[in-house]
């Protein structure tokens, strides 16, 4: 395809996850792309999300690692941490995924453009350095940024944006929300020594999951020390001449830290695109109003990802950008299915999940049945850990297709990857109980179930 009157065919506001693989695919498909990325090649999840949140995740848990390994016979004596070290390690690897992503956009001759654009013609898109090009479609992949509370001293918390920066660990960390952010820090920071309390505006953890893993997940995190207020809302924040934070929240006493994290929800990031301009329209939640394709209410500018707020997970923005471009360059118009999506929540131990909890299954279709093991696995029996797992499997009463699958406890994100395809193929519980167990593994209780 020839750009025509245009400069480009396409030019993408954002290089993260869903914008770099519509760019390639475009390009592979044989338009001619631009991108504009203010921040960093790679966005949230490769510069400052899941992936060095995962890395933390692994460092974190040798904390487990080293002290289970001496029921094991090791001798561990002298065993340090070094957070530096980790970080710098970790940042490093950031740096060098960010290095592939930029390759893969040169290599398809995708035009980078390092800074801010800005709608603002129909077709025409400003940059930061003044420079003015125009391009046949748009697509908008600027992602979402870290909602914060407003209250007296909210500019003294920080978020998961600077926490993987810090110079050093705190001693004691306020995390607000009860989300995937702050569970997940809160396992980390904990593991790291680091005296960690959630605040949480209702008395309910990680809303979509289903709540006997949300309740079991409160009962293992209390267990290994951290703490909860439920219902808090925070007041104000005061910096004390010591340095630390005295907070004061609602229905609680107020409590002194080295540092606060807010994990309160994410925003998408629509200021200053000039959408006004475009005449673009905007949801409740300032997100990005999109069709099946992703399109926008104007004909030619599209938007995946975070900033439609559809579903604010990585591997949905790829399959977002990855439809977008095989729908309008690649001539395979393409709708993402959003149903049926696996997640996890990398707490210690995680969380996964994939189609209803036991409540939607109820409502939605009535009948339903559940089968469930509560277990503890092997590891944590020797290592005398009193740590169970959980596996819940939910059913249509009427005809046995598994309709859900939820699990917490050790690999619980590896396990449900492979159970999430036969979830989403329509597979039965006797398709389950057909398949021969692999001994002794957590996960042969899915084909176990009672
Ligand atoms: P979540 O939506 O998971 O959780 C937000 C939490 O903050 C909830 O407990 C929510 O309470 C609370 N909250 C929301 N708004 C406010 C407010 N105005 N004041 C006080 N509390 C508030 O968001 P996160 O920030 O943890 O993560 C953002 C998104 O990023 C996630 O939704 C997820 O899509 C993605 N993510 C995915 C990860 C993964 O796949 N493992 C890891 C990290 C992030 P309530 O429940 O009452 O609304």
């Amino acid at each position: 395809m020839s750009a025509d009157k245009y400069e480009y065919d396409l030019f993408t506001i954002g290089a993260g996850s869903g914008g770099v693989r519509a760019c390639r695919v475009a390009a592979a498909h044989g338009a001619k792309v631009a991108v504009a990325e203010e921040h960093r090649i790679g966005g949230t999840c490769v510069i400052r999300g899941c992936v060095p949140k995962k890395m933390l995740v692994y460092g974190a848990h040798f904390a487990e690692d080293l002290e289970d390994c001496q029921s094991f016979g090791w001798n561990i004596e002298g065993k340090s941490f070094d957070w530096v070290k980790l970080r710098d390690n970790v940042m490093a690897d950031v740096d060098r995924i960010n290095g592939v992503y930029r390759k893969t956009l040169e290599s398809h001759d995708v035009t980078i453009f390092d800074e801010r654009a800005e709608i603002v013609g129909p077709h025409e898109i400003k940059l930061a350095s003044g420079k003015t090009v125009t391009a046949k479609y748009i697509l908008i992949a600027t992602g979402a940024r870290p909602h914060i509370p407003g209250c007296s001293g909210g500019e003294l918390g920080i978020t998961s944006n600077e926490a993987f920066h810090l110079d050093e660990l705190p001693k004691r960390i306020l995390i607000a929300g009860g989300g995937y952010i702050a569970n997940e820090f809160a396992g980390i920071f904990n593991e790291f020594g680091t005296k960690v309390t959630i605040i949480n505006r209702t008395d309910t953890l990680l809303r979509s999951y289903d709540q006997s893993l949300t309740d079991r997940l409160l009962q293992i995190s209390v267990k290994k020390g951290i703490d909860f207020r439920f219902n808090a809302e925070f007041e104000n924040i005061k910096q004390l001449d010591n340095g630390c934070l005295r907070v004061c929240m609602s229905n609680h006493d107020p409590i002194e830290v080295e540092a606060v994290m807010y994990a309160t929800g994410r925003v998408p990031n629509t200021e200053g695109l000039g959408l006004e301009t475009a005449g673009i329209e905007l949801g409740e939640k300032g997100e990005i109003k999109v069709d099946r394709f992703s399109k926008t209410n104007v004909d030619h500018i599209y938007a995946v990802g975070d900033v439609t707020a559809r579903v604010q997970l990585t591997p949905v923005a790829i399959r977002e950008g990855q439809a977008f471009a095989d729908t309008v360059f690649g001539d395979k118009p393409t709708a993402v299915d959003h149903s049926c999506i696996p997640s996890a929540v990398f707490s210690h131990p995680p969380i996964a999940a994939v189609g209803m909890t036991e409540g939607e299954a109820k409502n939605a279709l009535g009948q339903v049945k559940v089968y469930q093991s509560d277990f503890r696995a092997m590891k944590n029996v020797v290592a005398g850990r009193e740590e169970r797992s959980l596996i819940k499997m939910i059913c249509d009463g009427a005809n046995d297709k598994i309709v859900g699958i939820h699990m917490i406890g050790p690999e619980a994100p590896e396990i449900m990857q492979a159970a999430a395809v036969a979830v989403k193929a329509g597979m039965t519980k006797a398709d389950f109980d057909a398949t021969t167990a692999i001994h002794p593994t957590v996960a042969e209780e899915l084909v176990l179930l009672k």
